[in-house]
């Protein structure tokens, strides 16, 4: 398959480099290569390269992102190509490389390092290389598998391990244990890798919100990863969770209870990392070092809660900011 067009909406990165970009009717542009159509906030200003394309997993019940992607690896000629575009789009001093799609470490080892050499090649000063990750993934692959791509330059890991319930790991089709996170993460931590786990708040709506958050403070304990980052579960249509809602098989946690839910995860978290609310469709922007701040966030947390039961319109403006969502 030849180099797909991603079409972006968000294009100020481009702009502010001057990059010539092709504008589309609508406020779309197209983007100068095929990179990756998603990408963590903390990658906003890193070097974007594709290469996979989609999900080797996408049965996860709340994800969309790749739905209608069918995975593939990208040759190297291909990535080559890419580079090069990169490397007018950036320029040569550019400093961090995102890759992505969603799983790249599931392609053999030494194809990935040869990845990091070229990347490397194109971009001679970069001080970090990221990657999208699963836990199974790093859960499967072997510590010395995992020191190569770390002594190769990839320094950086994003994966989601959205809870650590194990019966809601299921129940969201995650593929994935907690057992399984646990032993990737610290196995990734031992090779030497910064490691960020993704926590989707409200995943276990109304019913289950105790659990995961227990489950979770759990799992965050035993790796201890760099960087906690959360993002609040919104239902997107033509995803299981998504159905399961209109069909009334799914409470959606309410803003109060999600707030309530990190509260509790937060409470029983005895790690040391960076914990994040780095997303726009979190209620509150909590943010600290773990286990430093963990006294002021609870505190700061409480506030928020005390301040929203006093008002209902709050609430209500928090409620249906994620129901237009869709709109
Ligand atoms: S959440 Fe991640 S692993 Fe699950 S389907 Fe989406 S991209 Fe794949």
């Amino acid at each position: 398959m030849g180099a797909q067009k991603v079409i972006f909406t968000r294009v100020v990165i481009f702009k502010n480099l001057n990059i010539p970009i092709e504008e589309l009717e609508g406020g779309m542009f197209v983007a100068p290569y095929d990179m990756p159509p998603w990408r963590p906030p903390s990658e906003a200003y890193s070097v974007l390269i594709r290469v996979t394309r989609g999900c080797p997993w996408n049965r996860c019940a709340f994800c969309a992102m790749y739905k209608d992607i069918k995975f593939q690896v990208k040759s190297l000629e291909e990535i080559e190509r890419d580079l090069e575009a990169a490397l007018q789009v950036y320029g040569p001093e550019a400093s961090t490389v995102f890759i992505g799609d969603s799983d790249s470490l599931v392609t053999k080892v030494d194809f990935i390092v040869e990845v990091l050499a070229l990347i490397k090649r194109y971009f001679p000063t970069l001080s970090r290389i990221t990657s999208y990750t699963r836990g199974r993934t790093l859960a499967n692959r072997s510590l010395e598998d995992l020191e190569r791509l770390r002594g190769a330059g990839l320094d950086r890991l994003h994966v989601g391990l959205e809870t650590g319930d194990s019966w809601l790991l299921k129940y969201i089709r995650k593929g994935l244990t907690p057992e399984e996170m646990m032993r990737g993460g610290e196995k990734a931590i031992k090779a030497g890798f910064q490691l960020s786990l993704y926590v989707l708040l409200g995943i276990g709506g109304e019913d289950r919100w105790e659990e995961h958050a227990l489950g979770t403070a759990r799992v965050l304990n035993r790796v201890s990863p760099h960087f906690i980052r959360l993002r609040t579960f919104i239902p997107i249509p033509g995803t299981l969770m998504y159905e399961r809602i209109q069909r009334g098989e799914f409470v959606l946690a309410p803003p109060l209870t999600v707030l309530k839910e990190t509260r509790l995860m937060l409470e029983n978290l005895d790690c040391t990392s960076m914990f994040l609310s780095d997303h726009i469709s979190n209620y509150a922007y909590i943010e600290g070092r773990l286990p430093h701040d963990k006294e002021e966030m609870l505190r700061d947390l409480d506030r928020i809660i005390a301040q929203l039961e006093a008002s209902p319109h709050l609430l209500k403006v928090l409620r249906d900011r994620h129901k237009s969502a869709h709109l």
